[in-house]
């Protein structure tokens, strides 16, 4: 069977941080989807188009990767897809704290998920996304922060 994990998130916008977890994930399972949420009730400062081409662009020379996008449920996601693993990244006890939460009430949800956590790089841990949105509304640079190639607009 293979060993299929969904990598979910909102990437508002995508950073280095996503980039380099997916990268490190790779030779640790035979497929990964990034999987872009799409929450009617959420209010995203990108559309979802702009996310997923994105993603896309980034992991375009990789065929292990697929871009999806979802409303549902991550569990009924990942069964769909026939998923056992979620991949998630830490940066923080912050982090660990609201992901313990979510992994465990996903594993009572669907027992044969495993979430599977890998650290931040030393250089990514305080990159997030609500930061960076925070600066573009502000007119900063976020350039360091993004993938290379990825225009903001
Ligand atoms: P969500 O809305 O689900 O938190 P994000 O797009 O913010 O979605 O994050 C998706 C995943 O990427 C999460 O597992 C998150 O911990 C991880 N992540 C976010 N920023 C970084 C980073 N700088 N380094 C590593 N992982 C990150």
């Amino acid at each position: 069977m293979s060993r299929i994990a969904v990598f979910p998130g909102s990437f508002d916008p995508v950073t280095k941080g996503h980039e380099s977890i997916v990268h490190r994930a790779l030779p640790l399972f035979d497929f990964i989807i990034v999987a872009i949420g799409s929450n009617s009730t959420k209010s995203y400062m990108f559309p979802l188009e702009k996310r997923k081409k994105w993603l896309e662009q980034i992991f375009a020379s990789e065929p292990k990767i697929k871009v999806v996008d979802y409303s549902s449920l991550t569990v009924e996601f990942c069964r769909k897809h026939n998923a056992r693993y979620i991949l998630r990244g830490l940066r923080s006890v912050t982090d660990f704290e609201y992901e313990s939460n979510i992994a465990q009430m996903n594993r009572m949800m669907e027992p044969t998920l495993e979430t599977i956590f890998m650290l931040t790089l030393p250089e990514f841990s305080g990159i997030r996304s609500t930061i960076i949105r925070e600066i573009l509304r502000h007119g900063g640079d976020v350039s360091q922060f993004i993938p290379s190639g990825i225009e903001l607009k």
